[in-house]
C-alpha cells in the first residue's frame, strides 16, 4: 500500500476538440509530473489521463500517439459528445481505483500546473479535497467577470453551498470519488456536490492565464445553459418561490378585491377596463412563469428518472506497466 506521503496521482483532463492546445499541455503537465516525482512527492506510477470528450478533429489520435509514446499518458475516448461535466466523471470514475488521489484539469492549462504540488502536499496533510481558487479575474471579459460574481452570490442566496471563484481545477481522494459515484442524478453539478459531500478540505489561490491556443467551448449560450443547470439541479429553491410569490399575488388580490368592493358599495363603480386588463394580465403572466419553472422541474424528473447513463466509453488505451 502506497503511504498517504507518496501517493499514485492520476491527473483527469477532458479534451474536446483541443488539437491546437494538447500536445503543448501534455508536455507541461508531463514535466510538472516529473518534478513531482523527482522530488518524492508522488509516486513514479503517477500518470495523465486524457479522456476525449467526441472530439470531431484528430484530438483521439494525438492521444493515442501521445499514449503510445509515453507511459505516464493513458487515453480514454468517449463515444459521443457527452460534455464537460460528463468528461471529467468518466475520467474520474474510470480511474478511482488506480490513485490515490485525482486531480482534474482543463486541457487548455488556464489554470496554473505549479500549484498542483501545493495541492499533493494539502492531501499529504490530511485533506480529502483541495480546491483551486482563481485569485484574480483579469482575464476575463468584464461581462464574464461580473455575471460570475454576481451568480456565484446567487448560488450562495439559493442555498447551495460552492467556493468562490473555484472551477473545475481540484484534487479529491479515491475515497471522495468513490463516494461520488453514489451520486447518482443525471444532472451533476460537480461544484455544488463537492462541498456537500463534507470531508476535509482545503483551498489553493492560483492566478488564471488566458487560454494558449485553439478556442474556447463555452460559447455564451453553452454557458448560460450551465449556469441554469447548477440553479434547477440543486435543489427546489426556485419552487419555494414561486410559492412564496403565490401567496404574495393571493393577498394582494384579496386588497384588490376589498378595494372593488369599497367601490361598488360607495357607489364609485366606474371601474374601467383597463384596471381589469392590467390586474388579468398581471397574474396570467404571474401564471405563466409559475408554470414554466415547474415544468422545469418536471423535465428534470423525466430525465432523472430515465436513468440513462452520463458517458459512454468507446475505447481505453493501455497505459505500459513501469520498470
Ligand atoms: N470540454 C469538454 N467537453 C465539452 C466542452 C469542453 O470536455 O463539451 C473541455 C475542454 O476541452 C476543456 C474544458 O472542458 O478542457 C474547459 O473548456 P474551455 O476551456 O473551452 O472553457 P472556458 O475555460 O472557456 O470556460
Ligand atoms: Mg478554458
Amino acid at each position: 500500500m502506497t503511504s498517504i506521503s507518496r501517493p499514485i496521482l492520476s491527473i483527469i483532463v477532458p479534451c474536446y476538440n483541443e488539437e491546437a492546445v494538447l500536445s503543448v499541455s501534455v508536455h507541461e503537465l508531463l514535466s510538472q509530473l516529473e518534478i513531482l516525482i523527482v522530488a518524492h512527492k508522488v509516486d513514479a506510477e503517477s500518470y495523465l489521463c486524457l479522456t476525449d470528450d467526441g472530439s470531431s478533429d484528430t484530438t483521439w489520435e494525438i492521444i493515442k500517439q501521445l499514449s503510445k509514446n509515453n507511459s505516464r499518458v493513458k487515453g480514454i475516448h468517449l463515444s459521443a459528445n457527452f460534455g464537460h461535466q460528463n468528461a471529467l466523471l468518466a475520467g474520474l470514475f474510470s480511474e478511482k481505483n488506480h490513485a490515490d488521489c485525482l486531480i482534474t484539469i482543463d486541457a487548455d492549462l488556464q489554470d496554473d500546473v505549479t500549484v498542483i504540488e501545493q495541492m499533493i502536499d494539502k492531501f499529504a496533510a490530511g485533506n480529502k479535497i483541495v480546491y483551486g481558487v482563481r485569485s484574480n479575474r483579469e482575464k476575463d471579459t468584464f461581462l464574464k467577470r461580473s455575471s460570475a460574481q454576481w451568480y456565484y452570490k446567487l448560488l450562495i442566496r439559493m442555498g447551495i453551498k460552492t467556493i468562490y471563484n473555484h472551477a473545475d481545477f481540484r484534487l479529491a481522494s479515491r475515497q471522495v470519488i468513490q463516494n461520488l459515484e453514489r451520486f447518482n442524478e443525471v444532472n451533476l453539478f460537480l461544484r455544488g456536490i463537492f462541498p456537500l459531500m463534507g470531508f476535509k478540505s482545503d483551498i489553493v489561490y492560483y492566478s488564471r492565464a488566458d487560454r494558449k491556443l485553439g478556442n474556447t467551448k463555452y460559447p455564451f449560450r453553452k454557458m448560460m445553459s450551465f449556469a441554469w443547470q447548477g440553479i434547477t439541479s440543486f435543489n427546489t429553491s426556485l419552487l419555494r418561490l414561486v410559492t412564496i410569490t403565490g401567496v404574495v399575488m393571493f393577498i394582494l388580490s384579496m386588497l384588490t378585491a376589498l378595494w372593488v368592493l369599497i367601490a361598488y358599495i360607495s357607489g364609485n363603480a366606474v371601474q374601467g377596463w383597463a384596471s381589469l386588463l392590467l390586474i388579468t394580465s398581471l397574474f396570467s403572466g404571474i401564471n405563466m412563469i409559475s408554470l414554466g419553472l415547474i415544468g422545469e422541474y418536471v423535465g428534470k424528473i423525466f430525465l432523472e428518472v430515465k436513468q440513462r447513463p452520463r458517458f459512454i466509453i468507446e475505447e481505453e488505451t493501455e497505459r505500459k506497466q513501469q520498470g
